[in-house]
């Protein structure tokens, strides 16, 4: 039995996010967060797009944020 919880998508049918995903629900909307979202919920809450969520998540990779891997 794995200890990790599966988080899926609160919005969609999106299930296990991956940790890039809830790295940036964290660091975009709040550290607690409970209802996280995919990144195509993400990038539609934001009004952007996906690829722009993975460059920001390249960028906060490149900061050596602890919330993305
Ligand atoms: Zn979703």
């Amino acid at each position: 039995m794995s200890r990790r919880k599966q988080i899926n998508c609160a919005y969609c049918d999106k299930e296990k996010l991956s940790k890039n995903e809830i790295g940036l629900n964290k660091k975009l909307i709040h550290r607690q967060i409970e209802r996280m979202m995919c990144l195509t919920c993400l990038a539609a809450y934001f009004e952007t797009t996906e690829e722009d969520l993975k460059i920001m998540i390249e960028g906060f990779k490149f900061e050596g944020c602890d919330l993305f891997g």
